[in-house]
């Protein structure tokens, strides 16, 4: 129970910033991609300092970016219920509290962490609802910007790229769907619809390192090819 909680934690953590900057139209990143060369991952930021700059500038006299206000409206609510927890928390375990968001401040981490960081079994349950709803918010927030999109990776089941699309779902599942023709084995389907299998948007750190997993086999493969063939 302990892990799970923290491991939901630590996915809104990791997510926080797409959260956060996705309420801004225009300054939308790509879904997160699961796994970043150095050189892209220096591009990406590279990208995200000048974005930063660009809305520094903007915000000292031209008109300030619409603002999605049903994202930020999502993240104020996290930022609030983090809060919360991490004042709940923190005595119980002899942790200095930390000081309640300001005016502006806009960042649930440090919060989460402490929360993560200090996590007992005895509150898990009670920081476990929370947490789960946290996720949840936090993809379905997403995915009203994401909803849609085509994640650029070859899915490892049916070996088709471009093919793996974010979705809400009936139910208000937030989920990736496969559109292959793609048959996974059943412990690694989160669900299934229409046919396609389909795995909720809180499974894609996992997924992500099946992705990463396929594509080093195919790399190694593609080496022992050469050797032979050579
Ligand atoms: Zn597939």
């Amino acid at each position: 129970m302990r892990e799970e909680v923290i491991a939901d934690l630590e996915w809104v953590i990791e997510y926080w910033e797409d959260l956060v900057e996705s309420r801004i139209p225009g300054t939308r990143r790509p879904w997160r991609q699961p796994t970043l060369s150095a050189a892209a991952r220096e591009a990406r930021d590279a990208q995200a300092r000048v974005e930063r700059f660009e809305r520094t500038a903007l915000s000292l006299g031209e008109s300030p970016a619409p603002v999605d206000v049903e994202i930020l409206t999502t993240a104020l609510s996290l930022l609030v219920a983090a809060d919360d927890l991490a004042a709940e928390i923190a005595p119980t375990v002899m942790c200095p509290t930390l000081p309640p968001p300001g005016p502006g401040d806009l960042d649930a981490r440090p919060y989460l962490r402490l929360v993560a960081g200090n996590l007992t079994e005895e509150f898990s349950e009670h920081v476990g609802e929370t947490a789960r709803w946290m996720v949840d918010q936090v993809a379905r927030a997403l995915c009203l910007v994401y909803d849609g999109q085509t994640l650029d990776v070859e899915c490892p089941w049916c070996s088709e790229i471009g093919v793996w699309r974010v979705r809400e779902l009936p139910g208000g599942l937030v989920a990736i769907v496969c559109h292959g023709v793609c048959e996974p084995p059943a412990r690694e389907v989160g669900t299934w619809w229409g046919g396609q299998p389909v795995w909720p948007i809180a499974d894609w750190e996992r997924l992500s390192k099946h992705v990463q997993a396929a594509d080093e086999k195919r790399a190694h493969e593609a080496k022992e090819q050469r050797r032979m063939a050579s």
